[in-house]
């Protein structure tokens, strides 16, 4: 019998398919093979193909764009908003606009082609965790920005256009819609039950244990109780902590450990799938200290989504979270 279950943080109603149940060897995997570029622009030696950086981690010694570098930090060079201008808001009667104010950075996560979060050190991993702090703490200097979107594309399945590790980083004008929602819900949960959602979260499922993947101390690695997607994945900071830009060095260790734990796994347990990782965290200029909590969400891109999702925002999902998070537990990396 199919079941519908309903996420407790949005209140969105997802079908877990049983008729339609798929173990991972059912899934056509679309594995994502890393292919040498040697005309690439993120590769180390090739620091004149991007723009200038805006920050990096480098060797001692070595001077601004050019090679002795372990992260860099560089403008999209096709950016989707631009960071110069004021930001205008205005309509057209019933419509609104405004200018595309904003900032899309690349995180080149290491100066070697072949790496990936999985195969790279777990303290290089963390290294790339603080990057996205770093930069956030510092945008979120500037006014204008409402949200920042951290996020990666894994294989040219999940949208990657080039095989060099990296992530991006978008800064907005406005709060996103998946945001918005999940932000509302974890607010009116809060006004009901006086607790963060997430942490109701944290608390039901490392007692459960059902739907636990693998935990630290300081963190936890879920399958959701009603996903969109098999194999989609949550970690979350077991100590309530709304904005990701607030979290110290020990937070970011554990969270580097149970995320390079996660990608090893699903590289073993479904081939090397393309995925996409994403960190959603509290919004700039919204008091939601008390019941926003941040998190990273990692999804596999195993199904492709069709018209019954586009139609209503109703997602069939062919493999159980308990049943992925058992895939999951039992693989070794
Ligand atoms: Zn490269
Ligand atoms: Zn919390
Ligand atoms: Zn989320």
């Amino acid at each position: 019998m199919p079941e519908l279950r309903k996420d407790p943080i949005t209140g969105r109603w997802v079908i877990i398919s049983t008729e339609r149940r798929k173990r991972p060897t059912d899934f056509r995997l679309e594995s994502v093979h890393v292919t040498p570029d040697s005309g690439c622009p993120f590769c180390e030696g090739h620091e004149r193909m991007t723009p200038p950086e805006i920050i990096a981690f480098r060797r001692s010694g070595s001077a601004p764009n050019g090679p002795g570098w372990d992260l860099r930090v560089v403008p999209n060079q096709f950016p989707v908003l631009r960071v110069e201008g004021t930001l205008d808001r205005q309509g057209e009667g019933l419509f609104d606009k405004m200018n595309g104010i904003g900032a899309h950075e690349v995180i080149i996560e290491s100066p070697r082609h072949e790496d990936t979060l999985a195969t790279m050190s777990e303290a290089a991993v963390e290294q790339v965790l603080w990057a996205f702090r770093e930069r956030v703490r510092d945008l979120k200097q500037d006014r204008r920005f409402r949200y920042i979107i951290i996020f990666k594309n894994h294989g040219a399945a999940a949208g990657a256009s080039l095989d060099h590790p990296h992530s991006q980083l978008i800064a907005l004008p406005i709060v996103p819609r998946e945001v918005r929602d999940e932000v509302d819900g974890a607010r009116s949960h809060f006004e009901r039950k006086e607790r963060c959602v997430f942490c109701d979260i944290v608390r039901q499922e490392t007692a459960d244990r059902r739907r636990l993947i693998f935990e630290t101390a300081d963190t936890v690695a879920v399958a959701p109780y009603a996903p969109r997607f098999p194999f989609e994945t949550w970690i979350l900071p077991k100590r309530h902590q709304a904005s990701y830009e607030d979290a110290q060095r020990h937070d970011f260790a554990s969270l580097a450990r149970v995320l390079t734990e996660i990608l090893r796994r699903m590289n073993r347990a479904l081939r090397n799938p393309p995925y996409n990782l994403l960190i959603h965290s509290a919004p700039l200029a919204e008091d939601a200290g008390d019941y926003y909590h941040w998190h990273v969400e990692i999804i596999p891109k195993l199904t492709k989504v069709a018209g019954f999702e586009w139609a209503t925002g109703f997602y069939v999902n062919p493999t159980s979270p308990e049943e992925a998070a058992q895939v999951l537990c039992d693989v070794r990396p």
